[in-house]
């Protein structure tokens, strides 16, 4: 007997033990940081297509090679603006939920046009500049990534968000978060706002104070390889239907810009130096604010603005972009390398993904004999005074056309006694007529519109009652808004829809998914490989071939 009870005792401490060493070992499991990485404007066939020029292993290769591939991930919704895809990757969200319905739109209620993060009560934070840190999360509805992070681990995890536009680093941050940075055109200066802190960290004031802006307009913009890559790789060097950022005269590389030193601090977005800045202050994040230090899961959310102002001004075919992602690529393996010696192998999760995608310039398509043309939505309003002129009706009667929306003026509408009805067809007939025009979708009834169910969803999921028109313009494929060189994004197309999903680190397996995935799968993905609860307005399902 009193060997039966010594026996008992034995296995129940070897139990206990090993139950001790699971608990432990689930702990220490956990990353303990994860990066997210947006990649502004990435298309998701870049990937494959410039697989052959990267250098290092390290770089994009490194999730190929390591980690986990989705390969037909789409954005369920419209209208593909920056704004609208960080909020959606980290919400797992979509504008008629998380409130974030364009970079800027017209709100109904305060009958205004309002900036994503606009917020009249926060004040700027390391720059002269009044307006350029007016800014916060105040107007995003929905919890994000970081939220939920901070909410699982009684607020211990820290969150930090860093990219030159400020709407990417403060949307993907959070409303809880410890901190975002942003990059001030006016002082070369990365700011923050009041919502945050009252003043800049010691080590951010420094970095500033360094002139990197400055030492990286004196090294100008070189090639990384051959110019015979390029010409082989790449539409031609010199394009008129390319933009000019750096002047008139600067049509092709290489492109010298001493003549911005100490003058002007935008040029630096629309080259590949940004992607560096960036980069330099996450790791001096990391090093200073201790990310990653502990067994607390700390979020680092990270956007690459450079490629969209490139790819803007350049489009997806140009020299510029390819060697801007040969450039993100070596700023990727680096960075990687300095996470390894810094966080840890094994102690980190790192996803990349890209707010929205962009379409060829159309010029560019044109002499390819591939659909596509321009028009100006700012336009349309023009089109519609003459369909309200040809009807004898009040002007007055639209109250905002812009971002492909048309606003209709209830209040006059119901005194005028002109119904909702009527309206719609009279001005979808007229704007039905223009050539560039596919259809006119009323938003309220986009679920009944004669188009495919995908594209219905996207119009519903993108439509917030508050901050969203009446009408809807939908273009034809190929058809890009304003810009009249170089090209843009914001429809509902493939091209501008189709995004890459990668993950490599902690708890990630190595593997290809091929089915169709959505953006708003992200946020839910990392959040089951972390164990917490979704952000508040998901609607998206985790990607579970990709987690261990
Ligand atoms: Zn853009």
């Amino acid at each position: 007997m009193r060997i039966l009870t010594l026996l008992s005792i034995c296995l129940f401490s070897i139990a206990a033990i090993a139950q001790k060493q699971t608990t432990n070992s689930e702990k220490s499991n956990k990353p303990k940081l994860v990066i997210g990485i947006v990649v502004d404007q990435m298309r998701w066939d870049y990937v494959n297509k410039f697989k052959p020029f990267f250098k290092s292993q390290n770089g994009f290769l490194h999730f190929i090679n390591q980690g986990a591939t989705c390969d037909n991930t789409m954005i369920p919704y419209v209208p593909t603006v920056t704004a609208c895809g960080h909020a959606s990757i980290y919400t797992g969200s979509v504008p008629a939920l998380n409130g974030i319905a364009g970079n800027d739109w017209y709100d109904n209620i305060l009958q205004k046009k309002v900036y994503c993060v606009d917020d009249p009560n926060v004040q700027t934070v390391g720059s002269p500049s009044v307006a350029n840190g007016k800014m916060s999360p105040v107007n995003l509805w929905t919890t994000t990534i970081g939220d939920e992070l901070k909410l699982a681990t009684n607020f211990k995890s820290k969150v930090i968000g860093i990219s030159l536009k400020d709407r990417g680093a403060i949307i993907p941050a959070g409303h809880t978060a410890n901190a975002a940075y942003w990059y001030d055109t006016l002082s070369g200066n990365f700011i923050t706002s009041t919502y945050y802190a009252k003043a800049l960290p010691n080590w951010l004031s420094n970095y500033n104070n360094e002139h990197h802006v400055d030492s990286s307009y004196r090294k100008g913009w070189n090639l990384s390889l051959s110019s015979s890559i390029y010409e082989e790789n790449c539409d031609g060097d010199e394009n008129i239907y390319e933009g000019k950022p750096f002047g008139e005269n600067a049509k092709h590389f290489p492109y010298n810009l001493n003549e911005f030193v100490g003058i002007n601090y935008a040029k630096i977005l629309t080259t590949p130096h940004g992607n560096n800045l960036v980069t330099d202050i996450a790791k001096q994040a990391i090093i200073n604010e201790q990310l990653g230090a502990d067994d607390i899961t700390d979020l680092l959310a990270l956007s690459f603005s450079s490629p969209d102002y490139i790819g803007h001004k350049f489009g997806p075919n140009s020299w510029e972009t390819l060697d801007g992602y040969i450039k993100l690529d070596e700023v990727l393996a680096n960075f990687f390398g300095f996470l390894d010696k810094q966080v840890g192998k094994g102690n980190y999760t790192v996803f990349l993904t890209a707010d929205h995608a962009v379409a060829n310039i159309p010029a560019y398509a044109k002499k390819h004999n591939l659909p596509g043309g321009r028009f100006d939505d700012k336009a349309i309003k023009v089109d519609v005074n003459a369909c309200l002129n040809a009807n004898n009706l009040n002007l007055k009667l639209i109250s905002y056309v812009g971002d492909n929306n048309v606003y209709y003026n209830h209040q006059l509408m119901d005194s005028l006694n002109i119904s909702n009805d009527y309206l719609t067809t009279i001005i979808s007939r007229y704007l039905e007529k223009l050539p560039f025009i596919l259809q006119v979708v009323e938003n309220r009834k986009a679920a009944v519109a004669p188009l495919p169910q995908s594209v219905r969803e996207k119009i519903v999921n993108g439509f917030n009652t508050q901050r969203g028109g009446d009408l809807m313009i939908v273009t034809k494929s190929g058809v890009v808004d304003g810009y009249p060189t170089g090209t843009s994004h914001g429809v509902l197309y493939n091209y501008d829809t189709h995004i890459p999903f990668l993950l490599v680190g902690n708890g990630i397996k190595h593997t290809t998914v091929n089915s169709q995935t959505y953006m708003t799968d992200i946020a839910p993905t990392i959040t089951t490989l972390l164990g917490i609860q979704m952000p508040s307005g998901s609607i998206g399902k985790p990607v579970q071939e990709v987690l261990k």
